[in-house]
Order: C-alpha cells, then sequence, then structure tokens
C-alpha cells in the first residue's frame, strides 16, 4: 500500500475505524434482531403448540427453516468479511514495515481490535445458530405432543379434526371413498362412579390399544371425544367399512378387560357413515352420529350404518360377550379373580 502524505494515512485510518464502527453496528443489530426473536419465538410456538392445527406447525417448521438458512448464510457473511479485514490488517503491517514515519502500532492496535470483535461476532452467532437449532427441535417435539392425548397415546381431537379435513377434501378430489366409523364406550360413566376414574383410563388404554388390531398403516383411529374414538378408512368398499367396524366391536366385547386384578366386561357402541357425492364434511359427521345413536337406542354393544337415506344395523353382537362366557367355562387367564365377578352394567335407559 503506497501512500503520499500524512492527510492520506490519518484518512485511511479513520475510514478503517469508520469501516469498523459500521461493520460493528450493523452485526450488532442483526445479532440482536436474532437475539430477540430467538427468545421471544418459542413462547408464540408454544401458544400455537396447544392451540394451533397441523397447517399452523407446517408454517412455523417452514420459517424456523428459512431462519436456520438465513442465519447460516449470515455466518458465511460475517466469515468472508473477517477474512477480508484479515488480508486488510495483513497489508498495512506491510506497509508499517515500509513506512517508518508512522506510528508504527496505530492500524495494527486498531485492526487486532476489528479481528478480535469480529470473532466476538462469529463465537455469537455460533452459539445462536445452535441454540435456534436446539429451539426447533423443541417445537417439533412440543407440537408432536400437543396433538397426541396423553391417555390412550392416540390422536387427539385436534389431530383428528385435522385428518378428517384431509382425508375428505382428498376424497372429494380424487371421488374415491371415506368412511367415518364413530364408537363410543357403553355407560362408562357407571365404570367410572363403580370402579372409580383410574379403572376408566386403564380401560380405555385398553380399548384404544384394541382399536388398532384390525387396521392397516393407512387407517386412522383417534379419540374424538370422552369415551369416543373415530375410525378414517379411505378407499375401502361399504363391505370392508363394516367388516371393520364389526371386528372393532368385537374385539372390545369378546375379550375381558383387566385392572388391579379386576375383570370387567366392556361393550362399545359405533356408528358408521361413508361420503356421498355433494355432501359437507358437516353432514357426513352428522350421519356417523346419527347412526351411534341409533346403535346406543338400539340397545347397545352394536353398530349400525346411516346410508343417507336411512338407518340400518351392521351386525348384531350377541347379548352376553364371548368374554363371560369364557369367565362361565372357566377357561380364564391367571389374573382372573373367581371371586370378582365380571362388570355387567344395568343400561339405564
Ligand atoms: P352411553 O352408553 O350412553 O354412552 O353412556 P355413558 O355413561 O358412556 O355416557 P356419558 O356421556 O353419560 O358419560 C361419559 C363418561 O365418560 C363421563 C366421563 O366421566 C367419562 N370420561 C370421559 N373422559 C374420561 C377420561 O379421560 N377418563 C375417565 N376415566 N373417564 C372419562
Ligand atoms: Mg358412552
Ligand atoms: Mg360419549
Amino acid at each position: 500500500m503506497i501512500l503520499d502524505d500524512g492527510d492520506d494515512r490519518v484518512s485511511l485510518i479513520m475510514a478503517t475505524q469508520f469501516s469498523a464502527f459500521l461493520t460493528g453496528l450493523v452485526m450488532g443489530t442483526c445479532l440482536l434482531g436474532l437475539g430477540i426473536f430467538i427468545g421471544f419465538w418459542p413462547n408464540r410456538a408454544g401458544q400455537r403448540a396447544t392451540g394451533g392445527s397441523n397447517t399452523d406447525s407446517n408454517r412455523t417448521s417452514e420459517v424456523l427453516g428459512h431462519l436456520s438458512k438465513w442465519t447460516d448464510r449470515f455466518a458465511t457473511d460475517v466469515s468472508q468479511y473477517r477474512d477480508a479485514v484479515d488480508r486488510f490488517a495483513a497489508r498495512c503491517a506491510e506497509f508499517d514495515d515500509e513506512d517508518s514515519t508512522l506510528q508504527p502500532t496505530s492500524l495494527t492496535i486498531l485492526l487486532t481490535q476489528v479481528v478480535e470483535a469480529n470473532n466476538n461476532v462469529q463465537d455469537r452467532l455460533e452459539a445462536a445458530e445452535s441454540k435456534l437449532l436446539d429451539h426447533t427441535q423443541e417445537i417439533a417435539a412440543s407440537m408432536e405432543a400437543a396433538r397426541i392425548d396423553p391417555v390412550t397415546g392416540l390422536p387427539n381431537r385436534r389431530a383428528c379434526d385435522d385428518e378428517l379435513q384431509r382425508r375428505f377434501d382428498s376424497a372429494n378430489r380424487t371421488d374415491s371413498t371415506l368412511a367415518i366409523l364413530l364408537f363410543d364406550i357403553d355407560h362408562f360413566k357407571s365404570f367410572n362412579d363403580t370402579y372409580g376414574h383410574l379403572a376408566g383410563d386403564a380401560v380405555l388404554r385398553q380399548v384404544a390399544s384394541r382399536f388398532k388390531l384390525p387396521l392397516d398403516d393407512s387407517d386412522f383411529v383417534g379419540r374424538f371425544g370422552g369415551e369416543e374414538f373415530v375410525i378414517l378408512l379411505t378407499g375401502n368398499g361399504q363391505s370392508i367399512s363394516t367388516a371393520i367396524a364389526g371386528a372393532v366391536c368385537d374385539a372390545i366385547a369378546t375379550e375381558p378387560f383387566y385392572y388391579d386384578e379386576q375383570v370387567f366386561t366392556v361393550t362399545i357402541s359405533g356408528g358408521v357413515a361413508s361420503r356421498r357425492a355433494h355432501e359437507s364434511l358437516a353432514d357426513l359427521v352428522k350421519r356417523a352420529d346419527a347412526a351411534l345413536y341409533a346403535a346406543k337406542d338400539a340397545g347397545r354393544n352394536c353398530t349400525w350404518n346411516h346410508d343417507g337415506a336411512c338407518l340400518a344395523p351392521l351386525s348384531s353382537t350377541a347379548p352376553r360377550s364371548a368374554a363371560v362366557k369364557r369367565i362361565e367355562n372357566d377357561e380364564t387367564p391367571s389374573l382372573y379373580d373367581p371371586a370378582v365377578q365380571p362388570l355387567e352394567i344395568a343400561v339405564n335407559s
């Protein structure tokens, strides 16, 4: 670097100081903004996680992905800036060697400070980047957890609604079948009143696991309400939906339930409705609901279908389940205590 006189040298020093100050200011502002964003984002995302939809969760992941990329790009920019300052510092050191009349250490000291400040920026940026990654993972996990029912481990009502809408839209687009199977545990209030809520929770869990038995990976089962469950079947004919509804009812009624060394017989009622052209999702759900009410009215432990025109039972199950027969025949598993009688809740209505 060749300078003509002292004024140029002073100008160079001032330009360097101003450039360092400006760069520091810009980076400081960016880091402050990033810090505020990182600090506030998890709270906002957390609020959404407990109340947001699948779309919210996808949008949040998308935004965090962009932010992560931006941080990465910013880190690269800082790295390139640091290299440029390093090169400049090396040139100035050469210049100091050439012209001994200039205060030899002023530029070197200044540039050392700039390099140090730059290193700090880089370190803080890397820390911010790693924190951002941690937050992204935490948010993804909490969003996932917010859609799972903690008692049964099944998708909760919000997740059921999203899946229902998604499958309904897709079935409409491709004009394919969609069957909604709604189930409700019979006399569950009496069960809780008699055996306690912990026994009720245990039954809910066991019911949930039996629901999965006749289902494929592509079928959906979720906890639709307190003691209500929903199964969504896509691309199946009416006979398969009927068979699955019957299999689910049987899986509940024909095997005893156990809790705290007590044996219970539990039954469920079901309502089935399949998508019809030009029908709204709300009307489709209403038909499945009506079919479920019809099954309750018919005495429970059965499944009814609403085909749009009329309601009809799909199958009739034995009034006494196979589980009870098994106990009577003394073919019970070792957990069974003969002193404890299987539960047969009186029909209230
Ligand atoms: P029905 O045969 O007509 O369906 O009668 P029901 O008693 O099952 O229906 P009702 O709506 O009167 O009662 C539902 C009960 O489900 C009341 C509530 O205590 C119970 N319940 C809902 N969620 C839970 C839960 O998470 N755990 C437990 N243990 N019970 C629950
Ligand atoms: Mg019930
Ligand atoms: Mg209910």
